[in-house]
């Protein structure tokens, strides 16, 4: 899918991230030099890439970075909201005239996906108890009218359609009678279907221009195939100088195209993305917004929960004063415990886990692990004296044998959770020194 292997590529990076236990500025710039490339082999534009990638750079750089998160997390986030904003930051929805009609123009190259558009959007529009009329002043391509008329009467919707395309009639003319119709029959909106050529084209340009100059728009939306790439950004240009547009709708999300002319226009152009188009059928169609599409792209499920989850569990305080016994190789099952408890209090490790980036990868490791090992792990740390819990040395093997009495567990069951409690003591003192956390038994995060 559109994004797939972008997608991947920052997972990659943020994975490499994930086992560091501070950015060092070298990090920061490795990093970096990944995202470039990832974004350039997406065929994004190199001024926006350059553009964003020095943000990026400078921010996790910078003071202002949250100190409550892992350096993984860090990055994520601010990668997350340079991308909202080259995606244009707020969703911009459309904007209807004080006084009906409200015209709307669609302009792009043909094939863009106009006439597919129209009547997308036409039905989004009665949906939303509006009355559009389609008006086809796209009389170039042979079948544009007949194609109007067709998504047209799917959509429910009329359309004024004087001449019958081939490249006879004028189709300025056709949009403006197509206003004043909508006007006297009482339509609140009017969708215009415009020509496009093959390329950027001087006549067809000049065209659309005095279509724009004949109906007064409040919104010309410019449409572009995202599978076009690196031409995209000359594509939009090339509108922008010729009509200009107030937003710009991408079709055809749903190839397999790269993502880059998504991720260029709008920060190229400074116009927003109102919607996209993802499929043939009618409703294959949705509003954009900014913030979902870089979630999608960074594939980050629900990460902000997740970042504010943990930031609840490990109250500060706390983590530091066990870093300190840790350091102290004070850690006790008690403070075990504890840790687990507060795990849990931040809801199902499983959930946790899967709003992780790139959960994808861990889905193996998450289907392994069970929830009820901390229950059980609970039920024998309680069944130890407070002497106990303090020094397993203690631990011999008739004491063992009554703690598994006491807990329903059996003998194994206390001397593996010994084990992995001492494994866990020491992994946690490479913690204190400055390494990465990991839960018992889970691995890195
Ligand atoms: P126009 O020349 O700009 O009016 O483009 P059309 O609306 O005729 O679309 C060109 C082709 O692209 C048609 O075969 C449409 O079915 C197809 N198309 C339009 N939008 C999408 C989309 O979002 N996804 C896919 N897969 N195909 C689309």
């Amino acid at each position: 899918a559109t994004f797939g292997n972008l997608s991947d590529r920052l997972a990659e990076t943020f994975k490499h991230l994930r086992t560091k236990g501070k950015l060092s500025a070298s990090d920061v710039d490795g990093t970096v030099r990944e995202i470039r490339r990832a974004l350039l082999d997406a065929d994004v534009s190199l001024d926006v890439v350059k553009q964003f990638t020095s943000t990026v750079r400078e921010r996790a750089l910078g003071d202002e970075v949250n100190k409550a998160l892992n350096p993984a997390q860090q990055v994520v986030q601010i990668v997350n909201e340079e991308l909202v904003a080259i995606l244009g930051g707020q969703q911009r929805r459309l904007q209807f005239a004080k006084t009906a009609p409200t015209v709307i123009m669609l302009a792009g190259l043909q094939g863009a996906g106009k006439t597919t558009l129209a009547g997308k959007l036409a039905k989004h529009l009665v949906k939303e108890g509006h009355t559009p009329l389609l008006v086809a002043s796209d009389l170039q391509r042979p079948n544009a009218v007949n194609q109007l008329q067709v998504v047209g009467s799917q959509a429910g919707v009329p359309v004024y359609a004087p001449e019958p395309g081939n490249g006879v009639g004028d189709p300025v003319k056709v949009a403006k009678d197509g206003v004043e119709q909508a006007r006297r029959a009482q339509h609140d909106v009017v969708i215009i279907d415009t020509a496009g050529r093959l390329g950027v084209d001087a006549e067809m340009m000049k065209q659309a221009a005095n279509i724009r100059k004949a109906t007064n728009p409040d919104e010309v939306l410019f449409v572009i195939d995202a599978m076009i790439g690196q031409d995209a950004v000359a594509t939009a240009k090339a509108f922008q100088e010729g009509v200009d547009f107030t937003g710009v709708v991408l079709s055809k999300l749903d190839g397999d195209a790269r993502g880059g002319a998504a991720l260029s226009v709008a920060s190229v152009t400074g116009r927003p993305i109102i919607f996209a188009s993802t499929g043939e059928g009618l409703d294959d169609f949705e509003p954009f917004h900014p913030d979902r599409m870089a979630s999608r792209i960074l594939d980050l499920g629900d990460i902000l929960t997740l970042i504010e989850q943990a930031q609840q569990a490990f109250d500060e305080e706390e983590a530091l004063k066990v870093a300190e016994k840790l350091a102290k190789e004070q850690f006790t099952l008690d403070d075990f415990l504890k840790q687990m408890q507060q795990l849990r209090g931040a809801g199902s490790i499983k959930k946790m886990l899967g709003m992780l980036p790139g959960a994808g990868g861990l889905r193996q490791q998450l289907d392994q692990f069970d929830e009820r090992e901390i229950v059980r792990t609970e039920a024998i740390i309680q069944s130890m004296t407070p002497a106990e819990r303090q020094n397993t040395k203690l631990l011999n093997g008739s004491r063992r044998l009554r703690i598994a009495k006491g807990s329903g567990m059996t003998v194994t069951d206390v001397n593996q959770l010994v084990q992995r409690f001492e494994q866990a003591a020491k992994m946690m003192k490479t913690v204190a020194r400055g390494g990465v956390p990991q839960i018992p038994g889970m691995g890195p995060i």
